[in-house]
């Protein structure tokens, strides 16, 4: 098991857990961007959206549904962004799916 993500997930890399379901894990980004900066990601490795197919699909609607739970626990009442960075030219970093759900301030467009 060679993914920081995946050790997480796992815990063996201890993380700032903010939400959890037999699918989904979903902590805080350890270099938040907004005041709040939440990663979620699938508990089986998917190396980024570009992997996505029908018979794995199911997990992207997992980690929506608990998207709009933790907005609703972390009180995002005016909004939030998700973002999934795919490959190197979207700016990807860790290869493992995951979603940056932000919130806390007004988010610009287009980004950057
Ligand atoms: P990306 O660059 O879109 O692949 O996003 C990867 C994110 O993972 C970055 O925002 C990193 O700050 C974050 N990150 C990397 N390692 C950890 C970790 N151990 N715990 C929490 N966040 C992490």
């Amino acid at each position: 098991m060679d993914c920081i993500f995946c050790k997480i997930a796992a815990g063996i890399i201890p993380s700032k857990k903010v939400y959890e379901n037999e699918h989904v894990l979903a902590f805080y980004d350890l270099d938040p961007q907004a005041p709040v900066h939440v990663l979620i990601i699938p508990k089986t490795h998917i190396t980024s959206a570009a992997e996505i197919t029908p018979e794995n699909s199911a997990i992207v609607a997992r980690i929506f549904e608990a998207a709009a739970v933790i907005a609703e626990k972390l009180e995002l009442k005016d909004g939030f962004r998700i973002v999934s960075n795919c490959g190197p030219a979207g700016g990807q970093s860790v290869p493992h799916l995951h979603f940056h759900l932000l919130g806390g301030r007004d988010m610009t467009w287009p980004p950057g």
